[in-house]
This record gives structure tokens, sequence and C-alpha cells, in this order.
């Protein structure tokens, strides 16, 4: 009997989930509006009802093994979201426990960039690789690890989050209460951070001039960087630098193969890559240098939230194979 996994990504605004087999073939789509619950346990059984119907509506012939879960501030040890600043539910949220009672099959949950690491470790660019990193740049800067094969949680279920190193200790607020945080420069909203300070600093013109913070995204940043704007130019180069000079220090805590950027920010390719690369490989201690591949991720489309969270369980599946056969 063919085995598929289902893959929840809640969001704050839509929580989309798929049924997903092996090979990362997505079966079935759907969604439901986040913001619809005012209560937590509405929202649990709504996506109850519509996993259930999904289910009933893909699987003949075939059975679904497990879920996975991926959601900003997911715990992977307790199964719980905790404190997710984008939903209004602040209470700690047993999703996994509550699915599992559910449904009967296991169910991993972890937070969104470490979904999108095994995501890459199971269907994407990192098959085979044991030590990497996977950069997401959304609105934010979340990372996982993946360390010997194993995806890094550290003690507390919440290891990796780079985005909340320093690059600048006087440097701009951050969201999490620090200031010159990682993420504060490099995702989508610093980019934009970064594109306003240069227009207060440069006379020469630009396309960027004229609009309003909120209506400024990336898109239109790469854009104008491709037609030749100085400014967007120069935000790329700047956003590169900050970039590469973490990461030439991240490369030192684990030794990875490669580094995988994934999101946004990733598809503008050379405007952000090069730069990245130039600056990690400048700032690199010799004995890493030439060694630490930079990569965009293999799976950079509408679905890669779901392939990330289905392939927590056949991660979890794997490794429980093997634990039971070294036992
Ligand atoms: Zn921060």
């Amino acid at each position: 009997m063919k085995e598929l996994t289902v893959g929840i990504d809640i969001g704050g605004t839509n929580t989309k989930f798929g049924i997903v087999d092996r090979q990362g073939n997505v079966h079935h789509q759907g969604s439901i509006a986040t913001t619809d619950y005012e209560d937590f346990k509405d929202f649990f059984d709504g996506m109850a009802d519509a996993l259930r119907e999904a289910i009933h509506n893909t699987v003949s012939g075939s059975k679904v093994v497990g879920i996975g879960v991926g959601a900003a501030n997911g715990n992977y040890y307790t199964g719980t979201i905790d404190q997710a600043t984008n939903l209004k539910w602040k209470e700690e949220l047993p999703l996994a426990k509550m699915f599992t009672e559910e449904f009967g099959i296991p169910c991993v949950l972890t937070n969104d960039a470490n979904a999108a690491a095994v995501g890459e470790m199971v269907y994407g660019n990192a098959k085979g690789m044991k030590d990497f990193v996977v950069i997401t740049l959304g609105t934010g800067l979340g990372s996982g690890f993946v360390c010997n094969g194993t995806l890094l949680n550290g003690k507390h279920g919440i290891a990796g989050e780079v985005g909340h190193t320093s690059v600048n200790p006087t440097g701009r607020y951050c969201n999490c209460g620090k200031r010159g945080c990682l993420e504060t420069y490099v995702s989508a909203t610093g980019i934009k951070r970064t594109v306003y300070k240069l227009l207060a600093d440069h006379l020469e013109p630009s396309e960027l001039r004229g609009i309003s913070f909120d209506n400024l995204n990336t898109k239109m940043i790469t854009e104008a960087a491709m037609r030749g704007d100085v400014v967007a130019k120069a935000a790329f180069e700047y956003t590169g630098r900050i970039l590469g000079m973490k990461l030439s220090e991240t490369v030192v805590h684990t030794d990875p193969e490669a580094i995988f950027l994934f999101g946004g920010l990733s598809q503008a390719g050379d405007l952000i890559f090069k730069p990245t690369i130039r600056h990690m490989e400048a700032n690199l201690m010799p004995l890493f240098r030439g060694k630490v591949k930079i990569l965009p991720s293999a799976l950079q489309n509408q679905a890669a939230p779901i392939l990330g969270a289905s392939s927590l369980v056949w991660d979890y599946l794997d490794k429980k194979k093997h634990h039971l056969a070294t036992a």
C-alpha cells in the first residue's frame, strides 16, 4: 500500500495543507483562513474537518502514515506552538498531541525554517548531504541546521536562530526586543529599511524614490537593480555583505558542506548570491575557504512549506526504523 504524509503550514493569515508522497509529489492541496477562528479549539476542529475530507478524497489504495506541521515558534520536543507573534492565540498550543489523538498517527511539529531544512534534505538539493544549513529569507530570517544527518534542535527546541544574532549592537531595532539582529538587515523587511537609508544618503536619481515603505517590496527592488538603479544595486550589495560576513561566522560553528538560501530575497539570483559569496569568502577563517557552497533551495515554489512540513514525517519514520534496526 502506498504511503502518504500530510504537511501543514500554519501561517498568520492562511493555514495550507497537502498530501504528499515519498518523492515529494503533492496529491492534494487545500487551505483554511487562520484568521477566521477566534478560538484555537475551533481552528483545530476546522483544520481536522478539512483534513478528513482531503484524506477521504485523495487516498484510495494508499494510507496516510503521519502528519507534519511547520509553524513559527513550533517546538519539536513539546509538539507545541509557543507565543507565536503571527497568531492571535497566545497560550501554548499542543497541536502535535491533538492531531495524534484525532487521527491516530504520529504528528511531528517544528518551526517553519527547520521544516524547510528537512524538506531540502528529503526532497531538495541537500539529498545525500549530512551537514548543511538552510537560511529562509521571508519577512524575517529563519534558519535550520542539519548536523550529521540530523536536524539540530538544541536543549529547548530553539537551536539555530541565526536571524537574531547581532551584526551591530547599536544597530536597527528588532521585533525580538534586541538591536542589530541579522534579520533587521537581511530579510524582505531588512532590505526595505536599507533602501530607505540609501535613498536618504544618495543624491542619484532612483526609481524607488517616492514609493512608500508599505508599498515597497523585494520584487520592485530586484527589478530596479536589474535595470541598473544605483540605489537598488547598492541595497543588494549591502545586504549580501552583511549576510556573507555573518555566514563566515555561522560556518565556523558546524562546518557545513553547503548553505541554502530559500525565499523571496533568494530569488533575486546573482544580485544576492554574488555579494554573499564574495563577502563570506573574504571573511572566512582560511581553513574554510573554498569549501562551503552557497546554493539556491530546490523547493522554490508555492508548495514548499507543505513539502517541508510533510518531510518531517518521512525523516521521523526513517530515523525510527534505523533506531529499531540498530537497537
Ligand atoms: Zn532580533
